[in-house]
């Protein structure tokens, strides 16, 4: 199991037993919850690693108009990228294994000598950075509909199988001789990805087999997987001194009822409005027309708006900043 790079998974309900390999040793075992590990991903602030991909972009451009690349280009461009991938790998560790696993793949080629193969490879190379900003948008927008739906099936039949193309993949499995989950001497099925897409979109589906809901906390602005079949409202993130969104937001929802205030129903509005432009840009395909708002540029203002609000509520911003910062 430690001759390819990247990360193994067996399966069982919503726990799996990872184990990570790299340089062709396993560096971690551990064992993830697959709900928690997928909404987990959703809230890390790529905003930076945008910035980074979009100066790796330009240093792929050719050096004249007959696309002529350079030997220095090209390790620069392979440099930056592993670097990219170490740099998330503080943060996130998925993300950073899974990077740097296909990186190091696609530079693994047989050099022809000619500027298409480079070109080829950096061309690969960028794709591979690119996806966890693409696949991040549409996991959120799946996520985030299945809000939207009282059943399973409905949010099934309406919004995930019409686009079942995206979620047919190769899912690379292997049988091994023992349990992960046991270690006892069995065969049993593990799975193996060296990307970020098919990692992410595999624990969706396991996710989606098991019929959990999702909802979007009104207080944080953020999804989670209620806990209980009970009428749950707040998630439970640590909001601010420990306390949890739960325990803060029923206070600010009776201050926000008292007020019946225009600015509040304006935050709802621009909240709405940013995720349209979203959509728009997301779904325009580089189209240059379209006004730019990248899925993860929404998600550090979102993160800045709920806080602004509860701020606002709280009575530590002004009406005056708080509706300054809505409107921007
Ligand atoms: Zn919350």
């Amino acid at each position: 199991m430690t001759d390819k790079n990247g990360i193994y998974l067996s399966v069982d309900g919503d726990d799996a037993i990872r184990v990570i390999i790299e340089n062709n040793i396993k560096i971690q075992t551990d064992r993830i919850n697959i709900s928690e590990e997928l909404i987990g991903e959703l809230e890390f602030d790529l905003s930076n690693y945008e910035a980074v991909l979009d100066r790796i972009i330009e240093e792929t451009e050719p050096l004249d108009d007959i696309g002529a690349y350079s030997e220095e280009q090209f390790s620069a461009v392979s440099h930056a990228a592993l670097e990219l991938a170490d740099g998330v790998r503080e943060n996130d560790l998925t993300t950073g294994v899974l990077l740097r696993a296909i990186v190091n793949k696609l530079l693994d080629f047989e050099d022809d000598g000619t500027a298409m193969c480079l070109m080829t490879t950096m061309s690969n190379i960028v794709d591979a950075l690119r996806e966890p900003l693409d696949t991040r948008y549409i996991l959120y927008k799946y996520l985030k509909s299945r809000s939207e739906f009282d059943t399973h099936e409905e949010w099934l039949r309406k919004n995930i199988l019409p686009e079942g193309y995206f979620f047919r993949r190769d899912y690379p499995c292997e049988i091994i001789n023992y349990n992960l989950f046991t270690n006892e001497p069995k065969l049993s099925q593990v799975f193996f990805f060296d990307n970020y897409t098919d990692y992410f979109v595999f624990l969706f589906l396991k996710f989606a087999e098991q019929q959990k809901r999702v909802l979007e906390c009104p207080c944080c602005g953020k999804l989670f997987v209620p806990k209980s079949n009970r009428a749950e409202i707040y998630c439970d993130r640590i909001l601010i001194d420990g306390k949890t969104c739960k325990q803060i937001a029923p206070k600010l929802a009776s201050k926000l009822k008292q007020r019946n205030d225009p600015l509040l129903e304006e935050y709802e509005k621009a909240k709405n409005r940013n995720y349209k432009r979203v959509e728009r840009y997301e779904n325009a395909d580089g189209n240059s027309g379209v006004m730019r708002l990248t899925f993860n540029e929404y998600k550090a203002w979102l993160d800045k708006a709920s806080e602004m609000k509860r701020l606002y509520l709280q009575g530590k911003v002004s009406a005056k900043e708080f509706g300054e910062f809505i409107r921007a």
